[in-house]
């Protein structure tokens, strides 16, 4: 039997990297996957390939009525809500003076009121569907500052600080929620803009990751063997903060 069985997750920006990680670990632990992303051919392919098990619905997380849409899908497909994962999340960066307003927005509309408005979305069908699980996919950047990624490091850290508040607000409705922090992992975002010091070997370890090196903390956190875990920062860095 699997560690998720019976569970239905929606997954946002599970078409790639580590949320496509996740997706496939979750249906592979027993459970059903939703996966949104505004990657529509990515993300049917893996729907797709993972079975009944899993579906597609075209998310973009910065629009309240997208989230509404697939929380519904969800619990009209598969029954019920019980996990969120606020996995999408965008990188880019630039020296002050040159990065401008319009990125600095984008990425904090992306990365931090994208989980906003998937928690205020999922909310209701979290509750009913109690023990129910949220996971916030942060970053080590959430930790620690990056030199030249002002509105990442600051979605990230706001995306740690939202998760506090939501799990001192959810706790007594049987809603968990975490952020979990990685590091420098091989996807196909770190391989995109310029400008940014990510320090990559410069952990305990002098790799990077893998997304399938991150995904098991996922799993745990979206499972009810993390039933003590509430409001906590979930660090899989290689050790890049220690
Ligand atoms: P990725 O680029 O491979 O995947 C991100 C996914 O999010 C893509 O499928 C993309 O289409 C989707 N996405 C982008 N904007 C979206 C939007 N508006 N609505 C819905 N989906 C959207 O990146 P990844 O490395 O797998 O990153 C996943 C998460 O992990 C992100 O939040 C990222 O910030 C975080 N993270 C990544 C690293 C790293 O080193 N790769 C480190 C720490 C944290």
């Amino acid at each position: 039997s699997g560690r998720l069985d019976g569970r239905v997750a929606l997954i946002s920006g599970g078409a790639s990297g580590m949320g496509a990680s996740h997706a496939r670990a979750f249906v592979a632990e027993g459970a059903s996957v939703l996966i949104g992303d505004i990657s529509d051919e990515a993300g049917a392919k893996l729907a797709a390939e993972l079975g009944d098990a899993a579906a597609f619905i075209h998310l973009d997380v910065t629009r309240a009525e997208d989230w509404r849409a697939a929380v519904d899908t969800a619990v009209e497909r598969f029954g019920k809500l019980d996990v969120l994962v606020n996995n999408a999340g965008i990188l880019d960066g630039g020296p002050l003076g040159t990065y401008t307003e319009e990125q600095w927005q984008r990425t904090l509309s992306v990365n931090l009121t994208g989980p906003f408005l998937g928690l205020t979305a999922a909310r209701d069908a979290l509750v009913a569907a109690r023990p129910a699980a949220v996971v916030n996919i942060s970053s080590a950047a959430g930790i620690q500052g990056v030199a030249g990624a002002h509105a990442y490091t600051a979605s990230k850290f706001g995306l740690r600080g939202l998760t506090k508040s939501a799990a001192l607000e959810l706790a007594p409705h049987g809603v968990r929620v975490n952020s979990v922090h990685p590091g420098g992992i091989l996807t196909p975002m770190l391989g995109a803009p310029a400008g940014i010091t990510l320090d990559r070997g410069e952990n305990t370890l002098t790799r990077l990751g893998l997304p399938e090196e991150v995904t098991p903390l996922v799993v745990f956190l979206a499972s009810h063997e993390s039933s003590y875990c509430n409001g906590g920062e979930y660090v899989v860095d290689g050790g890049m903060t220690a």
